[in-house]
């Protein structure tokens, strides 16, 4: 066991699904929100495991449509249960249409002190195709509230992809980001999930089809933008000033643990990864009865699986994978285990072996999937492993 936790607290409420949401989330349901607060405080109270925590991130859905006396109630009891430390990183997702500078002192106050804000794109015409509710001039004040509010540690998510969407306006897009001075970029390539608004869309014709040659030229320009900015690309999606990468995501790709709470949340501890109930009836249901959460997706994640999701994942960070350390912590030898695919994939010119790491070329990074697959043990059946290799 770790000496440190972190927390993810899912909050599934949203105003209106997005054209192309695939997470855990709900619309019309936000009467549920009080109701929803007491079942995440309770299930956090059955979690305590004694150690501190080194991040809290509330994703969502739409965590800032909480009002804030719950957040605050919330964190006040998780102080409760859980050690903190001046250190201790809590994030949570904010979108533009639903902040204002008093509720962002508040949040603030409540001991918020990262926030990601969800802009997506700073064009009304992208906006409006993935159906968020918000304008680019919302988007803009959002940014410059949490500013004023006193937010140091800011991320902006930003979606590259969108069909209509040209190298130039992307460009526009980022170079006004940017000049918000945002301490960390998260940048997404747009997928199509099945029963998703924009996939029915795409089908019938009324989107044009995504273009990936597009999309990896953008992705191409950001590289290059943010790097002229001091940004550090140290994860295939995200971008940060010198010491502003995010901590809580950090446990994610270094295999650290984290507990998850809230419908659909995901958990990892004691070499097992499982997903509380995706349907949020019968979360509240179990919950404010005093009963055990049912859980999704229990898996086991057995010595084999453990190091390729950590191959996988170290493949995703910059600095890739220190073989010494891989080594020693699988108690294998990662060049004859995976002989045949780094061969492979430094003929293709998608990795580099230095070594010391093994790391993503730069065509690499755009065609992650095809390298990450490669690593997988085969297996009957898809595990979560399979999904974060291919996600
Ligand atoms: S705000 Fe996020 S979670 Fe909510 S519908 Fe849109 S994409 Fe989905």
């Amino acid at each position: 066991m770790t000496a440190s936790v972190s927390l993810y607290i899912h909050i599934p409420f949203c105003r209106k699904r997005c054209s192309y949401c695939s997470f855990v989330s709900y619309a019309g349901r936000l009467g549920d929100i009080a109701k929803y607060m007491q079942a995440v405080k309770y299930e956090i109270s059955q979690r305590i495991d004694g150690r501190q925590l080194k991040s809290v991130y509330f994703g969502g859905g739409t965590p800032s449509l909480v009002p804030v006396r719950y957040i605050k109630s919330l964190m006040e009891s998780i102080s409760r249960y859980f050690p903190k430390s001046g250190k201790t990183e809590v994030s949570l997702e904010a979108n533009p249409c639903t902040i204002d500078n008093t509720c962002l002192k508040d949040l603030l106050n409540a001991g918020i002190n990262r926030l990601s804000i969800g802009l997506q794109s700073l064009d009304d015409g992208e906006l409006s195709t993935l159906g968020r509710l918000h304008n680019s001039q919302q988007a803009l004040e959002a940014v410059k509230h949490a500013r004023s509010a006193g937010f140091d540690n800011i991320n902006l998510d930003l979606i590259y992809g969108i069909p209509g969407q040209t190298v130039s306006s992307w460009e526009q897009t980022l170079r006004e980001a940017v000049n918000l001075s945002p301490e960390h970029l998260s940048l997404y390539g747009l997928s199509l999930e099945p029963g998703t608004l924009m996939m029915e869309l795409i089908e019938s014709g009324a989107l044009p089809q995504l273009n990936p040659d597009l999309s990896a030229d953008q992705y191409e320009l950001a590289e290059e933008i943010l790097e002229e900015e001091g940004y550090r690309h140290y994860e295939i999606s995200n971008w940060a000033k010198p010491g502003y990468e995010c901590r809580h995501n950090l446990v994610y790709w270094n295999r650290g643990e984290y507990i998850g709470a809230g419908t659909g949340a995901s958990s990892y501890l004691g070499g097992r990864r499982y997903n509380n109930t995706s349907s949020l009836d019968k979360y509240l249901e179990e919950a404010l009865a005093g009963k055990t959460i049912s859980i999704e997706n229990d898996e086991i994640i057995s010595p084999e699986l453990a190091s390729a999701e950590a191959a996988i994942l170290s493949l995703r960070l910059d600095e890739g994978i220190d073989m010494e350390k891989y080594n020693r912590d699988y108690c294998t030898d990662i060049l004859s285990v995976y002989n045949k695919q780094i061969t492979e994939l430094e003929g293709y010119g998608l990795i580099q072996n230095d070594g010391v790491y093994i790391k993503l070329t730069p065509r690499g990074r755009l065609l992650g999937n095809e390298v990450f697959w490669r690593f997988l043990p085969e297996l009957t059946g898809e595990t979560n492993l399979h999904r974060v290799a291919t996600e």
